[in-house]
């Protein structure tokens, strides 16, 4: 693959290449395994679209029984001030007995999380904890707690392995940052 993408007449340069983000999915696993191994239910929730590629890597590296689910959600209109989201696609709620791992590709504000982690937390789960591949704690400030995270980055826009630019970019096995 190349260094650089144009996408949308904007230039990506290569940032985290496929061998160092399996590196990461891998030690965000063993971490994971350490932490679940043998505490029963466990349930895996992917935030949709973003996180799917990151999901589909992580649970292969699981040693531990596990189901999966996925939530899609849209942002209402005024969405910073009253963190409501609306659900495109909703969790079974039957989660009481179940342990919940949510799986987000890149915590940016928080807003999406935090809004999930509310409603989340009304089906009554046996626990919650948050895991992302990427975080920008520049631009959360660490209101967020994250349980599980794969790398820090400063606040850059980044595309690939499942993160877009206006849809487009999911695809790529690198991720790539915009020039600026
Ligand atoms: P937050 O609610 O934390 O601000 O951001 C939530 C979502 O915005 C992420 O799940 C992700 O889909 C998207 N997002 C945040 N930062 C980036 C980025 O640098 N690049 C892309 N492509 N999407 C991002």
């Amino acid at each position: 693959m190349s260094n650089s993408v144009v996408i949308e007449d904007k230039t990506f340069y290569k940032y985290l290449d496929a061998n160092e983000l399996d590196h990461i999915v891998a030690d965000i696993a063993r971490r994971i395994n350490q932490a679940y191994s043998g505490k029963g239910k466990v349930l895996l929730v992917s935030i949709l679209d973003g996180s799917f590629i990151f999901m589909s890597d992580l649970v292969r590296k699981l040693s531990f029984p596990h189901e999966i689910s996925f939530v899609k959600l849209a942002s209402y209109d005024g969405m910073e001030s009253t963190k409501q989201v609306a659900f495109l696609l909703d969790l079974k709620k039957e989660v009481h007995d179940q342990h919940v791992i949510v799986v987000e590709d890149i915590i940016d504000t928080g807003l999406t999380i935090e809004a999930f982690l509310e409603k989340l937390k009304t089906y009554n789960p046996l626990s919650i904890s948050v895991c992302a591949l990427l975080s920008k704690p520049e631009v959360h400030n660490d209101i967020i707690a994250v349980d599980f995270v794969g790398k820090e980055i400063p606040p850059e826009f980044i595309i690939g392995y499942g993160l877009d630019l206006n849809g487009q970019g999911r695809h790529l096995p690198d991720i790539y940052k915009l020039k600026v």
